[in-house]
């Protein structure tokens, strides 16, 4: 019989979805270690969000800090090399005439992956988390799930060891993923836990294209006008209007 999965590595970048995914797995495996890609961002509030965010986890959820190992962060400069986005140079952001951002990089998912997967394999990680999803941002070809369902088998056999890959947000919308959280925090102990994870996240968390942390919103920080913050202000309204319904006394 195969031993359980029991130890996973999640692809954390810091934002609202690998937050998410990392509440996903400290609630369901015994020892997660975090990873992320430096490959010249413009903005390294993105990595400083990450530190916090973890640092808040480890404080705020006492049953889930001791399961919370390591933090690996890997230099992926060459990605600045092949691409041209608005992530990595000054360009604006905008959608190409193929439907994709600009801020695209060919392949990035395949190659954080791949890095992912050999990392775990020295580390003794069985899971690989990432909070990739078809739903909001279906333009990704590498954030598909027959992209991810291959990945997962060429990695298994390239590195002749199995890896799962688990996408915890494949097919749930923002207000969803909010909800997620919320009910992860929930079961994780602690009194309160559901709205002190979106709290967290709501504070600590950055998704902004533009790198804003100046203009504060009910859902985070961010410029509120770019593709992210309008998708992450959508799912939280959504997610809030929700909440209110669910709080109305039954008739
Ligand atoms: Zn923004």
């Amino acid at each position: 019989m195969a031993a359980m999965h029991t130890t996973a590595l999640v692809l954390f970048s810091g934002g609202q979805d690998s937050t998410t995914c990392l509440a996903h797995a400290l609630a369901r495996y015994e020892r997660v270690e975090t990873v992320a890609f430096d490959y010249g961002q413009r903005h390294h509030i993105e990595l400083e969000a990450r530190l916090n965010v973890l640092r808040e986890i480890r404080q705020q959820f006492p049953a889930w800090a001791p399961k919370l190992g390591e933090d690996h962060l890997l230099d992926l400069a060459v990605l600045g090399s092949v691409s041209d986005t608005s992530l990595t140079r000054d360009t604006a952001f905008k959608m190409e005439a193929s439907g994709l951002p600009n801020t695209f990089v060919p392949g990035r998912n395949l190659l954080f992956l791949t890095l992912a997967a050999a990392l775990a394999y020295r580390r003794g990680l069985q899971v690989l988390v990432t909070g990739v999803c078809e739903t909001d941002y279906s333009g990704y070809p590498d954030c598909r799930d027959d992209t991810m369902k291959a990945m997962q088998i060429a990695l298994s056999l390239g590195m002749d060891q199995r890896f799962l890959i688990e996408t915890p947000l494949m097919w749930i919308d923002k207000a969803e993923t909010w909800e997620m959280a919320r009910e992860l925090g929930a079961k994780s102990g602690v009194a309160g836990g559901g709205q002190a994870l979106v709290d967290l996240i709501v504070e600590h968390t950055h998704t902004c294209y533009l790198g804003d942390r100046d203009h504060r919103h009910a859902w985070g920080y961010g410029c509120g006008s770019c593709p992210a913050c309008e998708l992450r202000a959508k799912g939280y309204a959504g997610f809030s209007a929700n909440l209110n319904k669910a709080a109305l006394p039954a008739v």
